[in-house]
């Protein structure tokens, strides 16, 4: 054998000089991970020159061949549902109805769990039942444009929708929008009556945008209310849609936007920067 005897080549091997050993003997005995769990006791030089520290240099994996393309961060929308999708599903109840306290939504109470107890307050004194809320729902459409809107962005990167709606309600609007992914709420229902609801999780847009970073992925998204800032602070862009005009002065840091092609261009634009 060129070089010595293969116990040669341990001996020199061991004592951390790999890169002395010939060619062949180093075929014999390849830089390879399995000496890691037979010689566990070796490290030292031959295992910090193996990892480049001698050298001063970083490891095989984080240098950036020559040549090499730039690989950009997988994406992901986040979109709020009322307000941007769909119209308010309470205000429809309460035209349905004619009682005005249901107009009050989150545009207007930033306390989420307020404007619920507040609901589910005026669902009892009235006797409203979810068989009534349905038959309104039922009549309801996605907004002029929402699904185009949707089916274009979907095209171009994965959507999310984060809402504070319930399944019972978001159901029937899905099945319209080509049912896309939602994460939301669900009521509990007694017979026919509501009667409470339960927070899938608290600040669950908020949660469920930091949830998409830390597995990798660039997030943008987008929202109209008070409920929507959590969602937009976290991501890493965020854009107000069709919000009242209390929200934009109070998030002034958001740009607001009033049409789908408007925010359909910041929304790739944000995912391409
Ligand atoms: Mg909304």
């Amino acid at each position: 054998m060129e070089g010595g005897s293969l116990s040669t080549a341990f001996c020199t091997f061991a004592r951390g000089s790999y890169s002395a050993l010939s060619p062949n003997v180093q075929a014999l005995a390849p830089r390879t991970h399995p000496f890691d769990q037979w010689l566990p006791h070796v490290g030292g030089p031959w295992r910090a020159e193996r990892h480049g520290a001698v050298a001063g240099i970083h490891p095989p994996r984080a240098t950036k061949l020559p040549g090499m393309n730039h690989i950009p961060q997988q994406t992901v929308v986040t979109l709020d549902l009322e307000g941007v999708l769909i119209p308010e599903i309470w205000i429809a109840v309460a035209e349905r109805t004619g009682i005005e306290g249901l107009r009050r939504t989150t545009r207007d109470e930033p306390d989420y769990d307020v404007l619920m107890r507040y609901r589910l307050d005026l669902l009892a004194t009235h006797g409203l039942t979810m068989p009534l809320i349905q038959d309104v729902i039922a009549g309801l459409t996605p907004l002029d444009g929402a699904k185009a809107f949707l089916d274009a962005l979907r095209r171009r990167t994965q959507v999310i929708i984060l809402s504070d709606t319930f399944e019972q309600f978001a159901q029937p609007f899905m099945r319209q929008l080509g049912w896309p992914t939602i994460l939301c709420h669900q009521l509990v229902i007694d017979g026919e009556r509501i009667a409470d609801y339960q927070l899938r999780q608290p600040d669950q847009k908020r949660h469920a945008v930091q949830a998409l970073r830390s597995l990798n992925y660039r997030v943008v998204a987008a929202g109209d209310s008070y409920n929507d800032t959590a969602m937009l602070g976290a991501a890493h862009a965020g854009f107000l849609f069709h919000a009242p005009p209390n929200v934009i002065a109070e998030f002034p840091q958001f740009p607001a936007l009033t049409g789908f092609d408007d925010l359909l261009a910041a929304i790739e634009g944000a995912l391409a920067s």
